[in-house]
C-alpha cells in the first residue's frame, strides 16, 4: 500500500522544535520549572488540533493531552487496545537549551566530524563507534555550544509525525491513541503532575531511548540512604577524653564500601551503591548513599550490607553512633511489565517492520515510565535513534528520526493486527 508522505517530514519538524528554548531547571516550586517550556507544548497543541486530534488540551501543568480516535470499525466496545504515546518537551538543566543551531552533515563519509561553533568539539568514531554504521545517513548535530535536543525532541517530532502520517492515510488502521507531552522530565518532577486517569490509555510508550531499535521494559529499583554520624564537639585544645569525631566515623565507613560495588566499577546488569554526597562537621557527619539493582533481592542485599558496616563502624569507632534512613525512589518496572509481554514483543516486531534490528537493554536507571507503570500505566520505553544525551555532542540522524517514526507507525497496526487475531480466536472457540 503506498502511503501518502507526512505534510512536514520528521527531519524538518524536529529542526523546528529543537530551535526552541526547553530547558527545565532544578529546584524550582512550580511546574513546568521554566515559562519557555510553555510555548513548544502550546505550539503543538495547535498543530494536534490542526491535524485533526480531538480532546487536545494543555494543562495547568504544562502537559499536553490528546487523542486520536480509532479508524477500526466497530471499535467503541474497546476490541483495539487503547495505547498511549509519550515523550517530554523540556530539556536537561546540564546545558543550555537556548540558541540550538542544529547542522546538518549530510550524506556522511565517515570520519571524525568537527562542530562549526566550536572546533574543540569533535564527535569522534573512536568514542562513537555507531557512526561508522551511519555512512550515507544525514547525521545531525548542534554547532558545538549547547546541546541539541534530541532528548526528547527526537520523541516528539516522531509522534506527531505519525500523527501527521495517520490523518493523511486513513486506511492505515489503528484503536484509539492517546499522544501525551510532558514537562520537566529531566527535573525528575513533571511527572508527578500527569493525570494517568485523564490521559486514559490501557498501556502507552515512552519514546524517549537512544540507539535505534533499543526498547527498554526494565530500569533500576531504588533507594536511597542517609547514613549520619553522630559525635561530641569541644574545644580542641581541652579535648582529650572528650570529643567524639564524626569525620572519623563518615570516613571509615566509606573505606569499608567493597570496590567491586560501585558505579565506576560495575556495567550490565550488576547493581551498586555509591555515595554521592556528604555533610562534614565533628558533631554531626552524614552522608547520602545511592542503592540501585535490577533485583529486588539484590537491593535488599545492599541495603543489609550498608546496616551490617554502620554497625561495624561504631564498634571500631567508640562514642560514635551511626543511624541509617532508608528512602524508597523508585522500582524495576519490570515487576509489572512481566505480566504484559505482548508490549514489550509488539514494540520488537514494531521495530523489525521499519527494518532495525531491535534488542532490550536495561536502563541503568529510571524513566518516566517506570513511575507511570507503578500508577497503573504499564509503559516500556521506545529508541529515538539519539546519542550522546545532555552534552553538546548530542546527535541524531535522519534515519534515526525517520526510523522512529515507522516503528510507530508498525506498532499501531500491530495492536489492530493481534487484537484481530484474539477476536477470531475467542469466536472460533464460542463456535464449537
Ligand atoms: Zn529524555
Amino acid at each position: 500500500m503506498p502511503i501518502t508522505p507526512p505534510g512536514e517530514s520528521v527531519v524538518d519538524r524536529f529542526l523546528r522544535y529543537v530551535r526552541i528554548d526547553t530547558q527545565s531547571r532544578e529546584g524550582e516550586s512550580t511546574t513546568p520549572s521554566t515559562e519557555t517550556q510553555w510555548t513548544l507544548a502550546r505550539m503543538l497543541a495547535e498543530e494536534l488540533r490542526a491535524l485533526g486530534a480531538e480532546d487536545v488540551r494543555v494543562s495547568e501543568y504544562c502537559m499536553v493531552y490528546a487523542t486520536i480516535p480509532s479508524n477500526v470499525p466497530n471499535d467503541d466496545a474497546g476490541t483495539v487496545p487503547v495505547i498511549g504515546l509519550l515523550a517530554h518537551v523540556d530539556t536537561s538543566p546540564a546545558l543550555s537549551g537556548a540558541n540550538v543551531k542544529p547542522v546538518i552533515h549530510r550524506d556522511y563519509r565517515g570520519g571524525d566530524i568537527v562542530l562549526p561553533g566550536d572546533p574543540s568539539q569533535v564527535l569522534t568514531v573512536e568514542q562513537n563507534p555507531l557512526l561508522a554504521t551511519m555512512i550515507g545517513d544525514d547525521i545531525i548535530t548542534t554547532d558545538g555550544t549547547t546541546l541539541l535536543g534530541s532528548d526528547d525532541k527526537a520523541g516528539v517530532a516522531a509522534i506527531m509525525t505519525l500523527v501527521d502520517l495517520l490523518a493523511r492515510n486513513p486506511a492505515i488502521p489503528h484503536g484509539t491513541i492517546k499522544v501525551g507531552f510532558t514537562a520537566d522530565e529531566e527535573i525528575g518532577v513533571g511527572i508527578e503532575k500527569f493525570d494517568v486517569e485523564a490521559f486514559g490509555a490501557q498501556f502507552a510508550y515512552t519514546v524517549d531511548g537512544g540507539e535505534l531499535g533499543e526498547i527498554s521494559d526494565e530500569t533500576w529499583s531504588a533507594r536511597l540512604a542517609t547514613i549520619t554520624f553522630a559525635g561530641k564537639s569541644t574545644h580542641p585544645g581541652t579535648a582529650k577524653g572528650v570529643m567524639v569525631n564524626a569525620i572519623h566515623g563518615l570516613a571509615n565507613f566509606l573505606t569499608r564500601l567493597p570496590n567491586d560495588m560501585l558505579p565506576e566499577t560495575t556495567e550490565g546488569r550488576v547493581g551498586f551503591v555509591h555515595p554521592y554526597a556528604g555533610v562534614m562537621d565533628v558533631e554531626e557527619s552524614s552522608v547520602k548513599v545511592l542503592l540501585r539493582d535490577f533485583d529486588l533481592s539484590g537491593l535488599e542485599a545492599k541495603e543489609a550490607l550498608l546496616r551490617r558496616l554502620a554497625a561495624e563502624t561504631e564498634r571500631s569507632c567508640p562514642g560514635v553512633r551511626v543511624r541509617v534512613d532508608m528512602k524508597e525512589q523508585y522500582r524495576n518496572m519490570n515487576d509489572v511489565l512481566r505480566h504484559h509481554p505482548e508490549l514489550t514483543e509488539n514494540a520488537l516486531e514494531a521495530a523489525r517492520r521499519a527494518g532495525v534490528q531491535p534488542f532490550t537493554r536495561p536502563v541503568r536507571g529510571g524513566t518516566d515510565g517506570s513511575k507511570l507503570t507503578f500508577r497503573g500505566l504499564p509503559c516500556p520505553n521506545i529508541f529515538t535513534g539519539g546519542h550522546n544525551f545532555h552534552g553538546k555532542l548530542e546527535f541524531n540522524s535522519r534515519r534515526g528520526l525517520e526510523k522512529t517514526t515507522e516503528t510507530l507507525l508498525h506498532l499501531v497496526q500491530i495492536f489492530v493486527e493481534r487484537a484481530g487475531a484474539r477476536m477470531r480466536a475467542t469466536t472460533t472457540a464460542g463456535a464449537t
